[in-house]
């Protein structure tokens, strides 16, 4: 595995893909999914170019920080967080891409306060419906990020989605589109109460050019940049 041909050849397709949709390559930010690496793959990322780490579970995250894997990178976390682990990753990360319910907004917003900090954050949405998923659903999210946009320690940056598994290549680009009219229309709706509402973070490595297409302003990807990953026990984003 090549990690530095990999990256620049994740980086040439998101170029191209926005160039099709008549976007500026520069909108879009590549979030390298670092689930299950070591800290040392992290900083090989980081020296060849990556520039936002994204970590799913706050285990790996903070020995990852105790070893400074993330020199040099920004952090966001993408993966279900708990209450009870709030503490771990407020005023850790620079983005926490997954609040998904008002239960956890509350939670970040109280211990970012506590620390005198604001944290920013998107709201997850479960923008296919699944019963089994995180994320508050379409309907619920406006009022959601109202709440979000009136909490003093919270900054509300926009919105993240992880759409079901596709049986087929394009099968969530309606998905995306949902998502960017959704994200389109808070924005619209809430105005000045959301001034810094400019992130859209959706599309893995099956699909981030189509999301790139509906107007992604961060992508995830894990396995095109650092290969396949070994199999789980068990299959959760936590
Ligand atoms: C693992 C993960 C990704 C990246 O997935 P790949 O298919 O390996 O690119 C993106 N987002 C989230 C939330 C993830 O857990």
């Amino acid at each position: 595995m090549d990690l530095r041909e990999n990256i620049a050849r994740v980086r040439e397709r998101i170029a191209a893909a926005a160039r099709q949709a008549g976007r500026e390559p520069g909108e879009i930010g590549l979030v390298a999914a670092t689930k299950v690496q070591t800290s040392e793959t992290i900083r090989s990322a980081i020296a060849a170019g990556i520039t936002i780490c994204g970590e799913n579970r706050v285990q790996e995250m903070t020995a990852h920080l105790a070893d400074h894997a993330y020199t040099g990178a920004a952090l966001h976390f993408i993966g279900h967080l708990q209450t009870n682990k709030v503490k771990d990753v407020v005023g850790r990360v620079d983005l926490l891409e997954s609040v998904d319910s008002e239960h956890l907004l509350l939670a970040v917003e109280k211990q970012a306060a506590k620390l005198g900090v604001r944290q920013d954050i998107l709201l997850e949405v479960n923008i296919g419906g699944e019963a089994a998923k995180s994320g508050v659903d379409p309907a619920g999210a406006r009022a959601l990020a109202e709440q979000a946009a009136a909490l003093p320690h919270i900054r509300l940056r926009g919105l993240m989605t992880v759409p079901p598994v596709a049986s087929a290549p394009g099968g969530n680009r309606r998905f995306f589109a949902e998502m960017y009219q959704l994200y389109v229309d808070i924005r619209t709706a809430l105005g000045d109460n959301v001034p810094d509402m400019d992130c859209l973070s959706m599309g893995m490595s099956a699909d981030f050019e189509d999301a790139v297409r509906e107007g992604a302003t961060l992508v995830r990807v894990g396995t095109a940049l650092f290969g396949p990953r070994p199999p789980m026990k068990s299959r959760q984003q936590g």
